[in-house]
């Protein structure tokens, strides 16, 4: 039986996984990216985990793998253009890999693989026009349709977590101001908890974490408080949701999804987040989006990187490409 091989190499881990070609993970493993080893050594030590993987399923032959890297990547070509987490620049990776495991390698950025995996096994099967979203560090959004990956002009398209939106005072790390990531993102969560502490808001989180302690603060413990009935966590959340809420509907209506899936680390908040970004999104969206529009938290969450690239590789080689 073939199996297909999916990675996802994030600036701490990577995480690498044998697909069926059903899209059901068999194995999976985790490494240290220690990326700071340099290019050859990060791919080394993939390229061992993968074959690990792969020697524990004999019944199986690998005839594809693909990759999933934080950056700009050149899918094309098979080469990681900018990936700023790694310290890359211009890295053949798909070559370098394919070499070492013997298959074709097909590689591509790490949103687009995750929400390819949730669009074709994931919260997204069976839907045609899938538009995805990861609320990580930041925020980004890939789309694909009838099974194809929506890539625009330069491949840039999907960065939704950088435009500037009223009403959000905080400078983002591109350089610009007010940038929806800045809010709607698991760092824009815990900021805006430490701005609340910081202006003396009667808050639990204030007694959780005391002074210089506040910067351990993350997404999951607002979510923690808002299940204690802290009246600062709702309304952070609430103020998320809606802000998420206004930077998706323009989207929603120029692509006319009818699937969202919500994916990314911040995401764990579940209806917390989701409910008032519901009810902002029904408020301003037209209903004629709003009625076929489903909207769901990802299937895979943490695995949906190995799987996206694993089926990824299998349509590319597939396909002959
Ligand atoms: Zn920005």
């Amino acid at each position: 039986m073939h199996c297909y091989l999916g990675a996802d190499i994030g600036g701490t881990n990577i995480v690498c996984g044998v697909v069926d070609g059903e899209g059901n993970l068999l194995a999976a493993d985790k490494l240290p990216t220690e990326a700071a080893g340099g290019f050859a050594s990060v791919v080394g030590r993939l390229a061992e985990a993968a074959k690990r993987l792969l020697a524990a399923l004999p019944q199986y032959t690998c005839v594809a793998a693909g990759v999933g890297v934080p950056g700009f990547v050149d899918h094309e070509r098979g080469i990681v253009v900018k990936a700023v987490n790694l310290g890359w620049d211009d890295m053949p990776l798909a070559d370098e890999l394919g070499r070492q495991l013997g298959v074709p390698v097909r590689i591509n950025n790490d949103v687009r693989m995750y929400i390819y995996g949730e669009a074709t096994a994931g919260a997204g099967r069976g839907r045609r026009f899938v538009l995805g979203v990861t609320l990580g560090t930041g925020i980004a959004a890939a789309t694909v349709n009838e099974g194809r990956l929506h890539y625009g002009s330069g491949s840039r398209a999907g960065e939704l977590g950088h435009f500037g939106m009223p009403g959000i005072p905080y400078r983002c790390v591109c350089g610009l101001t007010g940038c929806l990531e800045t809010v709607a993102s698991a760092t824009g969560i815990a900021r805006q908890a430490r701005d609340a502490i910081a202006a003396g808001e009667r808050t639990v989180l204030a007694d959780w974490f005391p002074g210089e302690r506040a910067a351990e603060l993350t997404a999951a413990d607002v979510s923690r408080a808002f299940d204690a009935g802290d009246e600062t966590a709702r309304r952070i959340l609430r103020h998320t949701g809606t802000m998420l809420a206004q930077g998706l509907a323009p989207a929603i209506s120029l692509i006319s999804p009818d699937m969202l899936v919500l994916g990314g680390g911040a995401s764990k908040a579940g209806e917390r987040l989701f409910a008032p970004m519901r009810e902002e999104l029904t408020r301003i969206v037209h209903p004629m989006f709003m009625s076929g529009l489903k909207i769901e938290v990802a299937k895979h969450l943490d695995d949906a990187g190995i799987i996206g690239s694993a089926l990824y590789a299998r349509e590319q080689t597939a396909a002959g490409g």
